[in-house]
Order: structure tokens, then sequence, then C-alpha cells
């Protein structure tokens, strides 16, 4: 996993404070900018759902009952498939870019974000789940994977009893474990 690696700036007193009252004041904003960004139903997470519907593939979605709430589940071949914002699950790509303001406030949250993500893949692993992953950075921008080149190969992997896990990122990097 290509995490960005987020430094977490320690705090004086004073600018705690400042952020504190900066927070009451930013808080109805900030919910609104986060609940943008954390939108189901996102333009690279449909590419995936109509793609694989069309190949006949039948999947659930947000099943908030198992970890880390995977937003395609495919109980036939025990599979759960993310599809991450390169942003908002700190991918180490040319996507990700931390805001020049509020960085401290956005670097502590996306690093949340991260182990909140390996926790996840951890007990869904555990818990017998294949885990594919699709990063945003796959299907748009300057490395993005030719959708039907990048449904092959999730299909593929669909199709290959122990390959545990997937991961696809811009440029067709493509990693599979075999367990
Ligand atoms: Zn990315």
């Amino acid at each position: 996993m290509q995490s960005a690696h987020l430094a977490l700036v320690s705090e004086t007193k004073s600018s705690r404070e400042l952020h504190r009252l900066t927070d009451v004041h930013s808080s109805a904003v900030r919910s609104r900018n986060m609940s943008a960004i954390r939108a189901k139903d996102t333009r690279p997470e449909m590419l995936i759902r109509q793609g694989l519907h069309k190949r006949g593939l039948r999947f659930r979605l947000h099943v908030g009952r198992l970890p880390g709430s995977p937003d395609l589940v495919l109980p036939k071949y025990r599979t759960v498939i993310f599809v991450h914002g390169c942003f908002w699950h700190g991918h180490g790509c040319h996507l990700f870019k931390l805001p020049k303001t509020r960085t401290e406030f956005w670097s502590t949250k996306i690093d949340a974000n991260v182990r909140r993500d390996i926790i996840a893949q951890e007990e869904l692993s555990a818990l017998g789940w294949r885990i594919g992953i699709v990063w945003e950075c796959a299907l748009k921008g300057k490395c993005k994977i030719p959708l039907d080149a990048l449904l092959d190969q999730l299909v593929g992997w669909l199709d290959t009893p122990g390959a545990s896990t997937l991961e696809l990122t811009g440029g067709s990097v493509e990693r599979v474990s075999v367990t």
C-alpha cells in the first residue's frame, strides 16, 4: 500500500487554542466539504460498478456491517472491493496533495483514515475476505488505465482462486499476492 507519510506536527498550546476557535467557526463549512469528499457513488466508483455489472457480476453496495464498510461486496467470490479516493485515503500518487491551508488538520485526518483502512483490511483478511482496492488514479488523470483493461484485470483476479489481494493504481501497476 502506497500511503503518504504524513507527519504529525506538534502544536503549541496557543495554536491549539486558535485551531479550536477556528474549528467552531468553520465546522459547518468543513463538514460540508468533507461530506462532498467522502460522498458515496463517486464517479470512479460508478465506473467500476457499471463496468462489473455489464460483465455480469452482481454485488452489494456499502455494506456497513463489514469492517471498513466496503464499497462493493461480491459474496459469491467472498470478495470486497474498495474504490479509494487518492486524497482522502492518502495515496502517495500525483493526485495526492495536502492543502496549503489547515495542513495540519488534513494531515491528521488523512493519517487517521490510512490507519483505519489498514485495520479494516486486516480484519477483513482475518474473516476470510479477498480484498481489491482500485485507486482513483487508476481511473482518472494522467496515469489512468483504460477502463476495459482495468476491468479485465479485476475480473481476471476475481476468477483466480487463491489470489487474496489486488491493488490497482494509476500506471497499470498491479500487485497480486497469493496465499
Ligand atoms: Zn492515487
